[in-house]
């Protein structure tokens, strides 16, 4: 137990405790700086799972602490390593810790009220509109991840075909909606159907062509014959970045659709969209300006440590319509700290919420827009190399396109989908590289995400060696 200053929970001495808490800090900063000499992941053992199962236990910081170093750290999923490639998850940085805890410290509610940290939530927020060039009447907020914003994308799509008053009605009395995706897409967009009320029946799957893309055409024709059979089509999601290959939908024919159909324009582009900070990658996304809304997470490719989603839609008056409630909008005020409004409870589903932009603001300003884009672009130049290695072997096969920064691929061998399969476990319990499965057209296929800033080409090489010998032992 820690000894507290009276009834209150502060230290009863601070130098003790400013001594311990210094130690922690450390302990991260060193832990961070030897990532690469460490194992990328490795099971728990049964004796961690079982003393993570124990019932609570009063200890004191400092063994709360060695707990954490002993039992916890070294069991962690290893997204912060520079050979971790399964999925796409971040790599977090040393800023974006240190940002964390300052905000922690502050212990702001950004829920909303008249205070400067609803300020940087709402820079941050003109920061993206400009990057993705929405107008100023857009607006936009921090929620978990892409698939809280893809909901949020969803229900604001809702309100524009149907009108504020289904918040009180229900979807009883109102027509059969219908919306469109790809079968490439998230499972979070299935997901925003199902949550908002319409039901996933009513989302079509649309085929893709040969790069994994939406296939326009079809999509087109399943909204002419849904029109045909009285339904009323409301919202298309187009996705930069799919979760297998990483394949980017033709925003521009999409948005041309869209607004021929008067169909509201949303894009999943939950780690793709942040490609915009790259130059040489930006105009393949051409088209990301004329979206209704986007989803998008700093935590992949802007290495914001977890959690930080976004959600940024075109017509503010639209988002805040979805949302607000009047009975809490009568309490707002012109001054004092209930002054401020539109507040962030007013554009999304929570009152409680962290400092999620405390970390963002920090990575976008310390690292820049310039730096950030070249580490994006640097994880595709790394996803052509590991190609080129591919190609360049006879024992390896690519599976996919490699459009951004995802590879897939296999060891060439009978039994392909078994002996796959049991590559990608193996390297993960080797602790030398962590890439993933997935199954494309019916094919295991070894992925590798190359998402985070630390990985280089040398770890390309690991990742091709560990894999040959993998495959060599196990066939
Ligand atoms: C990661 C991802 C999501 C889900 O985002 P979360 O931040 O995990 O909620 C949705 N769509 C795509 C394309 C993704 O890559």
């Amino acid at each position: 137990m820690l000894e507290t200053a009276g009834k209150s929970l502060d230290p009863a001495d601070w130098t003790a405790f400013r001594k311990q808490a210094h130690k922690m800090l450390d302990d991260m900063l060193d832990y961070t700086e030897s990532l690469n000499s460490r194992d990328v992941w490795q099971p728990m053992p049964d004796d961690i799972q079982a003393h993570l199962r124990e019932s609570l236990t009063e200890k004191t910081f400092e063994d709360a602490h060695t707990d954490f170093m002993q039992n916890i750290l070294p069991y962690a999923v290893g997204n912060a390593h520079p050979r971790f490639m399964g999925w796409v998850h971040g790599g977090g940085t040393p800023v974006g810790m240190v940002a964390e805890m300052l905000a922690a410290g502050l212990n702001a509610n950004l829920g909303g009220r008249n205070q400067a940290p609803v300020e940087i939530e709402r820079q941050v927020m003109r920061w993206v509109r400009d990057l993705f060039s929405f107008p100023e009447t857009a607006s936009g907020l921090f929620v978990t991840g892409t698939s809280m914003a893809n909901l949020i994308g969803c229900l604001c799509a809702k309100t524009k075909v149907l009108g504020v008053k289904t918040r009180q009605m229900g979807l009883q009395h109102s027509p059969e909606l219908s919306a469109y995706t790809s079968t490439a897409a998230h499972v979070s967009v299935t997901q925003a159907l199902d949550i908002s009320g319409i039901g996933t029946h009513a989302l079509r799957k649309i085929p893709v062509n040969s790069n994994y893309e939406i296939d326009v055409t079809a999509l087109e024709q399943a909204i002419i014959s849904d029109k045909q059979a009285g339904k009323t089509p409301f919202l298309v999601v187009a996705t930069i970045g799919t979760v297998d290959v990483g394949a980017i939908d033709d925003l521009q024919k999409i948005a041309a659709l869209c607004r021929h159909e008067n169909i509201w324009f949303h894009i999943d582009g939950a780690f793709g969209a942040l490609a915009m900070l790259a130059p040489e990658l930006a105009p393949r996304l051409a088209g990301i300006e004329l979206a209704d809304s986007i989803a998008f997470d700093f935590h992949k490719w802007g290495q914001v440590p977890y959690d930080a989603g976004f959600v940024l839609v075109r017509d503010g008056n639209i988002h805040q319509k979805t949302f607000a409630s009047p009975a809490a909008y009568l309490q707002r005020q012109e001054r004092g700290l209930s002054a401020n409004s539109p507040w962030a409870c007013d554009l999304g589903l929570d009152l409680s919420r962290g400092f999620r932009a405390l970390k963002t603001w920090f990575t976008l300003s310390v690292y820049g827009n310039e730096k950030l884009g070249q580490v994006i672009a640097h994880t595709c130049e790394l996803a052509q190399y590991l190609k080129s290695k591919i190609e360049a072997s006879l024992e390896l096969e690519l599976l996919a396109p490699v459009a951004l920064n995802i590879v897939c691929f296999r060891y060439r061998c009978d039994d392909t989908n078994r002996v796959n399969t049991e590559i990608v476990i193996a390297l993960q319990e080797s602790g030398i590289a962590a890439p993933s499965s997935t199954t494309l057209n019916g094919q295991v296929a070894i992925r590798a995400a190359i998402v985070n800033h630390r990985t280089t080409e040398n770890d390309i090489d690991i990742l091709i060696t560990a894999t040959l010998s993998c495959g060599r032992k196990l066939i």
